[in-house]
């Protein structure tokens, strides 16, 4: 097995009590099933609180929320079951987060969410390498099982130069652009069953000159825009900061109130690799990595265009925040690329005058 991860993986520590948004904050804490027969065991008062709480929300068991929050947060900003039982006695979810692990097949991927403030820290500060990991960074799952996805090597050859795209110099709109007409590409390999090709296809790209960015339209960006902040407010909506968030945009878009300065390249381009390495290869299981780009392409202009309403790093983790915990929003946004926002939505909406630098 080997284990890849961005650099920075290593050098993340939880905030603990001075982390400023606890991670069971805003969505209900799922209870695997061996931590709740745990639970059901434990003795004295702080067991039958612990059985109390726990309640099944279709096929699984979490513990709802109270006042916003787990119910065994504690105001010091610590965990109770933590800190009465041990680290190991919490929630799988909790022990894990903010780690996202992805197996294909002998190749595993251990990845940040930037739903963590101290992950957007870490992405932002730093150009994140992709690295070969010693394999103790994170034992707790076991050993991947299955064959070498075939989709697997035509996507990683991809993403490495989708990543060389957004290193090369010239315009960030123009950048994003190329690596999604690079996923388009490879997409139509794949639904042609030439994914043979993609070596090919990824050369030309390596040496082609970049795209030209979509040449600036103001109304048609506006209009775009307002089709995807709709978009991103008719999914299910976590935390009402978001919701906030959202209806300031729609707001200031169609009226032009929303005055437009764009965050540093460096910001935007470790955004959109943020989204790459933690999404790309998702397209090797439903062989749709068109979608992968186009949720980068989204993740990174959105958080371009809300933080000029909020600090972009606070733009960056409210986006995922919503988005990458939530598979229904995610199913619903592929969806959406599927139809009604395509590439030429996010041309439109990446040619918005000062959108990025
Ligand atoms: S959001 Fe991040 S820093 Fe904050 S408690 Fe969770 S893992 Fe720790």
């Amino acid at each position: 097995m080997s284990l890849y991860a961005p650099s920075y993986v290593p050098r993340f520590r939880c905030l603990g009590p001075g982390c400023p948004h606890s991670c069971c904050e805003g969505w209900e804490v799922l209870i695997d099933q061996n931590t709740a027969d745990f639970y059901a065991a434990v003795p004295g008062e702080l067991g039958q609180r612990l059985r109390a709480a726990l309640r099944r929300d279709g096929e699984e068991l979490c513990f709802p929320l109270q006042g916003g929050r787990c119910p065994f947060w504690e105001p010091s900003g610590l965990c109770e079951i933590h800190r009465r039982l041990g680290e190991e006695h919490t929630s799988f979810i909790c022990r894990t987060h903010p780690r996202f692990l992805d197996d294909y097949g002998p190749r595993r991927e251990l990845t940040l969410g930037a739903s963590c403030p101290e992950v957007v820290r870490l992405v932002l500060a730093e150009d994140g390498e992709l690295l070969s990991q010693p394999e103790a960074l994170w034992q707790e799952p076991g050993e991947p099982l299955g064959d070498t996805p075939e989709l697997l090597t035509p996507l990683l050859l991809g993403r490495k130069t989708a990543l060389g795209l957004l290193r090369r110099p010239g315009p960030m709109a123009g950048r994003l652009w190329g690596v999604a007409l690079l996923a388009n590409d490879l997409q139509t390999l794949i639904d042609q069953g030439e994914e043979g090709r993609s070596a090919d296809v990824c050369g030309a790209w390596a040496t082609a000159p970049l795209p030209e960015a979509p040449a600036e339209n103001e109304m048609a960006a506006r209009e775009a825009w307002e089709t995807l902040v709709a978009q991103l407010s008719s999914l299910e909506i976590l935390g009402e900061d978001w919701r906030a968030l959202l209806a300031a945009a729609r707001e200031g878009l169609p009226q032009g109130s929303l005055s437009l300065h764009p965050p540093q390249e460096t910001q935007t381009r470790r955004t959109a690799e943020y989204f790459l390495l933690r999404h790309w290869l998702h397209g090797v299981w439903d062989g749709d990595v068109l979608s992968q780009a186009e949720l980068a392409v989204l993740g990174t202009a959105a958080a371009a265009l809300l933080g000029n309403l909020t600090p972009f790093p606070e733009a960056l983790r409210l986006f995922c925040r919503e988005m990458e915990h939530c598979q229904e929003n995610l199913d619903a946004l592929q969806e959406a690329f599927w139809g009604s926002i395509g590439l030429d939505t996010f041309q439109a909406a990446l040619s918005l005058p000062g959108l990025l630098s």
